[in-house]
């Protein structure tokens, strides 16, 4: 691209002339020397090692068909074959009837006919084809992937489009494919080594597109997008295909998913086709092995669902349908469990759908920037709560919120907390913060930063589903936050399992060296209670204690466990 600008500047371009002919060598070279920096060629063999050595700056090949050694025809084919050479445009000389239609479906872009009697001509034939040439590389250059060489996302649904009505049967399949955890790739491995694995999952799709026809594109860093014309046994043959891409990647660290949209005769245009094979990719967004997913009824009802919820959001606020839930955590430390604060949970209930969980709604809201509002409404609520049960029984409750990744990247995040807990009459330590781990891992710069500022303002950070992010030792040492929150699989075997068990040790090791409290949560049965008591948990929340409760019902819990500590007291 460089060269080509170079050029474009206005520095002369360079033509091979190859002729066996001296004398229709220097005539032509004559035409053309005070535009064009001349080189000259007396047989193929010579013009195919000045190529080679020179392509890169070789702007056009000016060839006679008739030579000794290697004839033009010869050297059009090895050119042709060649990836790097295809590029220079070959003009060919001819004296003879018929030679032109050889030329041309050899590659050649254009014919001179000897003898030259018209310089004009020939000068006008020279600078079009240079300049189709180098268009086309401009072209190519703008519409692929630097990386890949696959098309680019705008062009690859250009084309498509044009595709899709120049000719509609067969009806094209879309196909998604999408590298599992490629952030950890590039993470451990580097940038170029992920680069790598790109360039060799784009290799292979480019190859399966070569075979049946179609188009594919890089469409965002690691996700790939193929338009492949509709085959009945797709299902039958893509778990080949997968293998076959996975294999060439060469690693089998790397696995990938995919999902994809079969043609069902409805006529959806090419992007709706390509929204649905990303649903269905979607779907497997949690799995670690290659796996692919077929777009169906009940990805659709449920994406349904998910625009029916989406939709119905405002209103939901507006009228209060989301209620905020509290659920207890007790600090096992001494001979009994003591209240020592609590967690907020929201529910929704829907006027149509009942009683909604967050785990239906919250990652939908996280897509499109709704989970601030919905969090800022929580924090709201909690804060407002807090503040009335100490007005109302004088009891001071510390509730912690959960901050999700989203709200981590606004950077009025502090402001807004601190304002909140500043109208409920609150210190900031009242409002407690859980962040995920796996937000830590988005993007750990941004966090510390986030988590600094709110520690400055006096808020305290709890690490939300500890284990589950893919947090490194190294950077958990620098990571400012005052407590680590066990994710709830952890806990699940605890009682069965000596590995799960001694796993939950190291873990509380971590939080010890850390120098900060660990609490446990999906705790349900007493024995499970017990085995994390002993290993030197602080804190426990589960249904072993309670379930979320509503405002009412944690505020007689509260009510009767201040009861017994005074009764204890006295
Ligand atoms: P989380 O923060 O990890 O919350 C713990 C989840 O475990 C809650 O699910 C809680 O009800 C459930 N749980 C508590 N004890 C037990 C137990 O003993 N056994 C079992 N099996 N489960 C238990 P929930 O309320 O459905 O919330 C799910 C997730 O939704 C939460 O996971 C949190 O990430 C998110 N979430 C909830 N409320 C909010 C919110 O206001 N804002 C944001 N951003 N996320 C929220
Ligand atoms: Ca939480
Ligand atoms: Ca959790």
């Amino acid at each position: 691209m460089q060269e080509l600008f170079a050029r474009r500047q206005g520095l002369h371009r360079k033509i091979l002339i190859v002729d066996d002919e001296f004398i229709e060598r220097e005539m032509l070279g004559n035409m053309l020397s005070d535009l064009y920096e001349i080189v000259y060629a007396e047989n193929g063999m010579d013009a195919l090692e000045i190529i080679r050595s020179e392509h890169i700056t070789l702007s056009l090949v000016v060839l006679d068909i008739h030579m000794p050694e290697l004839d033009g025809y010869s050297l059009l084919k090895i050119m042709h074959a060649d990836s790097e050479l295809r590029r220079i445009p070959v003009i060919v000389l001819t004296a003879e009837e018929g030679a032109e239609v050889k030329s041309l479906q050899l590659g050649a872009a254009d014919f001179i006919s000897k003898p030259y009697d018209m310089p004009d001509v020939i000068r006008a034939r020279v600078s079009r084809s240079i300049e189709l040439a180098e268009d086309s590389v401009i072209i190519h250059e703008t519409e692929r992937d630097s990386l890949t060489g696959l098309f680019n996302k705008e062009f690859f649904f250009e084309y498509g489009k044009l595709l899709d009505r120049q000719n509609s049967d067969p009806p094209m399949d879309a196909i998604v494919l999408d590298i599992n955890r490629f952030r950890i790739v590039n993470e451990l491995y580097g940038k170029s080594y992920g680069d790598l694995v790109l360039k060799r999952l784009g290799g292979s799709i480019h190859d399966i597109v070569k075979i049946h026809g179609g188009l594919a594109c890089r469409s965002d860093s690691n996700c790939f997008c193929v338009y492949v014309p509709h085959i009945d046994d797709l299902k039958e043959k893509l778990p080949g295909y997968l293998s076959e891409i996975t294999e060439s990647v060469g690693d089998s660290k790397i696995s990938i998913r995919m999902g994809v949209y079969c043609d069902d005769g409805s006529g959806l245009d090419m992007e709706h086709r390509f929204d649905r094979a990303k649903l269905a990719c979607r779907k497997l967004r949690n799995t670690y092995q290659t796996r692919c997913e077929f777009y169906n009824a009940e990805i659709h009802s449920r994406e349904l669902h998910a625009e029916r919820l989406i939709n119905d959001m405002d209103k939901a606020l507006e009228e209060k349908q989301f209620k905020v839930f509290y659920q207890p955590k007790y600090s096992v430390l001494g001979e009994k469990p003591v209240l020592s604060s609590a967690e907020a949970l929201v529910r929704w209930f829907h006027p149509e759908f009942g009683m909604v969980s967050p785990g239906e709604f919250i990652s939908l809201f996280e897509n499109n920037g709704l989970i601030q509002k919905l969090d800022r409404y929580v924090w709201n609520e909690t804060a407002a709560q807090i503040a009335r049960w100490k007005k109302e029984y004088d009891i001071t409750v510390p509730v912690s919120v959960n901050v999700s990744r989203v709200d981590v990247f606004d950077p009025m995040l502090g402001d807004i907390l601190c304002d909140i807990a500043k109208n409920n009459g609150l210190t900031p330590d009242k409002l407690l913060l859980e962040i995920t781990e796996s937000a830590y891992t988005d993007d750990s710069n941004q966090i510390i930063e986030t988590v600094n500022v709110l520690r400055n303002k006096g808020f305290r950070i709890e690490m939300d589903d500890f284990g589950s992010g893919y947090s490194s030792l190294n950077m958990l040492t620098s990571l400012p936050i005052d407590a680590l929150k066990l994710d709830m699989k952890f806990i699940r075997n605890i009682c069965s399992d000596s590995k799960a068990c001694r796993l939950v040790e190291i873990m509380i090791e971590i939080a010890r060296l850390l120098e900060v409290p660990v609490i446990a949560e999906g705790v349900e049965t007493k024995e499970q209670m017990e085995v994390l008591k002993g290993i030197g948990c602080n804190i426990i929340q589960g249904y072993y204690f309670s379930k979320p409760l509503p405002p009412e019902e944690f505020t007689e819990l509260i009510k009767s466990e201040c009861k017994e500590e005074e009764y204890a007291h006295n």
